[in-house]
């Protein structure tokens, strides 16, 4: 009964395996119902082809055997690992008459075995795989584990070297208790360390790269720190990046700084030539004043001492005084052009343009020409130049039109952050080449006999706008007429009058 209730799988054999008898715990471990199923057949028929001679072995080595592994096949034929220690039998003449074998069904712990290899080669994988440095210390931040990452970066060959070695056997002096101090501290705290940006420094003293390090302590089962696992990131080409950039950055606004000032000192020479332009053009005005009076008291006082010639002569003086006149007004609106003194104020243009219009209504009905305005915005500017800016180029595309009706047309179309405003005509247009040079001071392709004019009004136009923020620009076909383009910026804006 004994036999029959022990809880171990028990087998009693002769000394050759033929199997005598077996107990209960035999008779669940094999999963037969009666022991009718394995009396009289020989434990070998029991067990694993390739295990067989392991049994043959032990049964012919005649002493006591423990912890042999076999793999069982069930009466289910299902393959059972088992652990077999054996025990022999004497008579009084100490001759082997039977064998027990205990038998120890081990697949629960050859399951877990199975399980933990599996874990054991994932974490192998993931240590060794990741280009980040792993390392795990003891409470004294002495190395346990390293990665192969990190055994290159230590110097060594093999991670196993790392073992009971600090980070004194490796770096500065000064690093190493750095490092040391944050680990004992995280341990002594139970708190992590996070993303700690370290410089590495070697043991020369030299920082030869820079890491991002995190240290997180480890527990065992009753929650007692035991140690702590590194891992550290090299951030070097971030840093190095960032050091670029920072010194870029240092570049550049020492550029900004320069450009400013570059900008400062073109603003005050030119507000200087602005002056100096306005007071000579203002002087220049008197001594002209005193020709043209000297002139005309000439011609009065000394006609008839004059010859023809003479009187001639007078005329001429007084036709390139009246010039020059023209010349030093020019010069004069350019360098007011942009100066503080002008206040904006609010300014329908439809209005204007209608204002502009009867300026010129002279010169439209003896020309019998057209001045077309669509419908244009408000804005809150310097009336005077935008009257001026108008005025030059409605002015040009009635004078440069050899049509027989001349016509003007002006628009403008709301774009996302200006106004563009176009004055085109059926003039006699110009050529490609031509095009840029018409905005500078002075600048003309006719002589003033054939048009007359100075050849300021496109550069006062240019000034005025640019004054504003805004780009001036001409597209033309040469014999067919001209389009001259302009644009203000939105913030001078209130609107399409009657728009929407
Ligand atoms: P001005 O009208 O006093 O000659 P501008 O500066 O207004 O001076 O014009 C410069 C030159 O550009 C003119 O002399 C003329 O040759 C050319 N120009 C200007 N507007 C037109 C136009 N609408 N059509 C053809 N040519 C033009």
């Amino acid at each position: 009964m004994v036999f029959n209730l022990h809880p171990e799988a028990t087998l009693i054999t002769t000394s050759n395996g033929t199997i005598i008898d077996c107990n209960k715990a035999f008779l669940e471990f094999y999963r037969c119902k009666s022991k009718n199923e394995v009396l009289n057949k020989s434990v070998l028929d029991l067990i694993a082809k390739n295990d067989q001679s392991k049994i043959i072995e032990v049964l012919n080595s005649r002493c006591r055997l423990t912890n042999v592994e076999v793999n069982f096949i069930s009466a289910d034929e299902r393959e059972i690992p088992a652990e077999i220690s054996v025990n022999f039998i004497r008579d009084s003449r100490e001759k082997i008459t039977d064998a027990i074998l205990s038998i120890r069904d081990i697949s629960e712990r050859k399951r877990i075995l199975e399980i933990l290899k599996r874990d054991q080669q994932m974490f192998n994988v993931l240590m060794d795989s990741i280009p980040d440095a792993i390392y795990f210390k003891d409470l004294n931040s002495r190395f346990i584990r390293i990665n192969r990452p990190k055994a290159i970066r230590l110097g060594l060959k093999n991670p196993e070297e790392a073992v009971g070695k600090t980070d004194f056997d490796f770096y500065s002096e000064d690093f190493a208790r750095e490092t040391y101090e944050d680990e004992q501290e995280i341990m002594k705290t139970g708190k992590a360390l996070i993303g700690k940006v370290e410089e590495v420094r070697s043991k020369n003293g030299i920082t030869n790269r820079w890491v991002s390090a995190t240290k997180i302590p480890i527990r065992d089962e009753s929650g007692k720190i035991i140690g702590l696992v590194g891992i550290s990131r090299d951030i070097t080409d971030l840093k190095l990046m960032e050091r670029k950039l920072e010194h870029a950055n240092v570049e550049l606004k020492k550029h900004i700084e320069e450009l400013q000032k570059v900008q400062e000192e073109l603003k005050r020479s030119n507000r200087e030539l602005e002056n100096y332009t306005y007071a000579v053009s203002h002087d220049l005005k008197a001594p002209l004043r005193a020709i043209r009076s000297f002139a005309s008291f000439l011609l009065e006082d000394y006609k008839d001492k004059l010859d023809k010639d003479g009187l001639e002569y007078l005329k001429r003086i007084d036709a390139a005084a009246i010039r020059m006149n023209e010349f030093i007004e020019d010069l004069l609106i350019l360098s007011r052009v942009g100066r503080k003194f002008m206040e904006a104020e609010k300014v329908d243009l439809n209005n204007l343009l209608e204002e502009i219009a009867q300026d010129f209504k002279p010169i439209i009905d003896s020309r019998n020409a057209r001045v077309i305005v669509n419908r244009l915005p408000t804005l809150y500017i310097q009336r005077v130049w935008i009257k001026q800016l108008f005025m030059n180029l409605i002015d040009n595309g009635l004078k440069f039109n050899k049509s027989e009706t001349p016509k003007v047309e002006v628009s403008c179309e709301e774009k996302t952050d200006q106004y563009l405003f176009k004055v085109s005509d059926n003039g006699i247009g110009i050529r490609e080449e031509h095009l840029n040079k018409l905005f500078n001071l002075f600048e003309r392709l006719h002589s003033s006999e054939e048009y007359e004019g100075t050849g300021a009004g496109l550069a006062i136009c240019k000034k005025i706008v640019e004054n504003w923020g805004g780009r001036i620009w001409v597209e033309s076909v040469f014999g067919k007429g001209s389009t001259f383009c302009f644009t203000i910026p939105k913030k001078y804006g209130i609107g399409v009058e009657g728009s929407g």
